[in-house]
């Protein structure tokens, strides 16, 4: 297994095998990529191109893909995938960045939800493709990442929302047609707690017998703007990383606003130890092993 760091700001931490910076996360804001790190683009999730071109967002008969919208669970504002000049622009936004990174993990590279998008350009192309209507999803989704994929000299992972069963469905999103162009697939598994470790462990296994290439997972350590009393405890990290990562993933990455705040986890993973002795018999030594890597660097 290996471990990353997955971070809102270009620093590298101390103690994992790589580090992850969000240079254009959700929100929009584009930051500079590091030479030394892999770079996370999120293409169509983009509040800042949504607010720039109300008429790119992803529309369906129940309003808009926007935040607003409580008929769905958005927590960003969502372009519709088939404009032209956004796919153009972010096909040459994702070269450069793999060019001056290690490489591109995607977020948000599919339709927003259920029923998107029914913009009249999406529903003139569906009508001249021929398909049914999420067959055409599909094929849109997929060709654009052949696209991305011929682009991308380097590493690329795709990221997955985690819906192992409906993902067609909602996002036009074909596990099997994407693993050819995937060095690796991400389920992001963001949650302000994991004091239920057992449906985490269910969806590693579930993903991990249905896709074709490596598998990482995301956890959520330290948000930005959380707050500290809100946030997953380390008891809770280390018990989600042990029982997921004895389903037979490939890799953690641990998501931060900040890179101190990834070293406090570090420091009080470390501090657990009645908790690392008792999750020896689990079955996952890697990330006890990662700890005790830690011990050498923070303890
Ligand atoms: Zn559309």
């Amino acid at each position: 297994m290996k471990f990353g760091t997955y971070l809102f700001e270009p620093e590298k931490v101390l103690g994992f095998d790589f580090d992850l910076f969000r240079v254009k996360p959700e929100v929009g804001r584009r930051q500079p990529p590091r030479q030394d790190m892999y770079s996370n683009v999120a293409i169509f999730g983009d509040n800042v191109t949504a607010r720039n071109h109300p008429e790119w967002v992803s529309q369906s008969e129940h309003g808009p893909a926007l935040r607003t919208n409580d008929r769905y669970n958005f927590r960003w504002d969502i372009l519709c995938p088939t404009v032209p000049e956004y796919r153009e622009e972010m096909l040459k936004y994702i070269e450069e960045v793999d060019r001056a990174s290690q490489g591109i993990w995607l977020n948000s590279i599919h339709f927003a939800d259920h029923g998107h998008c029914t913009c009249p350009r999406c529903k003139e192309k569906w009508q001249k493709s021929g398909l049914s209507w999420l067959e055409w999803r599909k094929k849109e989704v997929t060709d654009y990442i052949a696209q991305i994929r011929d682009v991308v000299k380097k590493e690329l992972v795709i990221g997955l929302l985690p819906d192992p069963v409906s993902s067609y469905e909602r996002f036009g999103i074909d596990f099997d047609a994407l693993a050819p162009y995937a060095d690796a697939f991400n389920v992001v598994m963001f949650s302000k707690n994991y004091a239920t470790p057992w449906y985490w462990e269910m969806l590693c296994m579930g993903f991990k017998k249905l896709l074709k290439k490596p598998m990482y997972i995301s956890l959520y350590v330290f948000g930005p703007g959380d707050d500290p009393k809100e946030v997953p405890s380390p008891a809770e990290l280390l018990t989600v990383s042990v029982r997921c990562g004895r389903t037979g993933i490939d890799g953690i990455l641990y998501l931060a606003g900040k890179a101190s705040q990834i070293v406090d986890f570090q420091k009080a993973a470390v501090d657990k130890i009645e908790l690392r002795q008792k999750l020896r018999n689990y079955g996952c030594p890697e990330v006890l092993e990662l700890v005790e890597r830690w011990e050498k660097i923070v303890g």
